[in-house]
């Protein structure tokens, strides 16, 4: 079941979201040639605690950090650790989400370290713009393909593959909640209604669509090690205007 979330609800998300987008300014001005991936997370940890939030990821099924950090072909879910150091060429995909009093912020971004190669800004252009053509459709009365056609609309056009096997997601009171949302036209008709979460996250790669999980049980790359970018904004379905939530408030 799809639930439709109340104002007190929205109110508490837009809370959530704007301490996501804390963490993600912090990253922007953090993520640098040097620097580990478990430094970043020790930073993202202390914004969501320091903002009374929970790190909604720290914990979740057993996960050991407050954000996934992916390295260039790691797609999702990669496990911060002081033995990955950031290094100049690289892209890092940086997943958190804060929750705050029972509502979840969920966002992603990928960020550049120092100068990287033309096919890395295409790849980070493209996935970034999959995103927002996707947040345009997301309008009441327009179905899921809609959305996941935006996407899949945009990877044609930067020549980028489709991560098939993960999705966007309802998002509210539990970090995983229904409809899964396909990045690409999959045929499904859920029509999109005012009051709805939804966290929408494009993952494209420079290569095929292709990815496996390692061995750690979490981390997922590309099958032909090509790299991936991954970008997610928390959105309102709303009578007008889609919102994204996990923007930095307006103080
Ligand atoms: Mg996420
Ligand atoms: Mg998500």
């Amino acid at each position: 079941m799809i639930t439709k979330k109340s104002r007190e609800e929205i109110k508490l998300m837009k809370i959530a979201g704007d301490i996501v987008a804390q963490v993600h300014r912090a990253m922007k001005d953090a993520v640098k040639p040097g620097v580990s991936t478990k430094e970043l997370d020790e930073i993202a940890y202390e914004i969501i605690k320091s903002n009374k939030a929970v790190p909604t990821f720290l914990g979740y099924r057993g996960f050991p950090a407050s954000i996934c950090a992916s390295i260039n072909d790691e797609v999702v879910h990669g496990i911060p650790s002081d033995k990955r150091i950031l290094k100049e060429g690289d892209i890092i995909a940086v997943d958190v989400g804060a929750t705050f009093h029972g509502l979840v912020g969920d966002s992603a971004w990928t960020y550049a370290v120092g100068e990287i190669s033309e096919d890395n800004k295409r790849l980070m252009e493209g996935t970034e713009k999959a995103l927002m053509a996707a947040i345009e459709k997301m309008v009441a009365g327009n179905t899921l393909n809609d959305v996941g056609g935006a996407v899949e609309d945009v990877a044609k056009e930067y020549r980028l593959g489709i991560v098939r096997q993960y999705g966007g997601h309802g998002v509210g009171r539990n970090m995983h909640e229904e409809p899964f949302v396909f990045n690409y036209r999959a045929g499904d008709t859920t029509i999109l209604k005012p009051g709805m979460t939804i966290a929408i996250e494009p993952m494209l790669n420079l290569g095929c669509d292709d990815v496996y999980e390692h061995a750690d049980g979490w981390t997922v790359s590309t099958l032909d090690k090509c790299a991936s970018a991954h970008f997610e904004h928390t959105i309102l379905v709303t009578e007008a205007e889609p919102v994204i939530l996990t923007k930095l408030a307006q103080k």
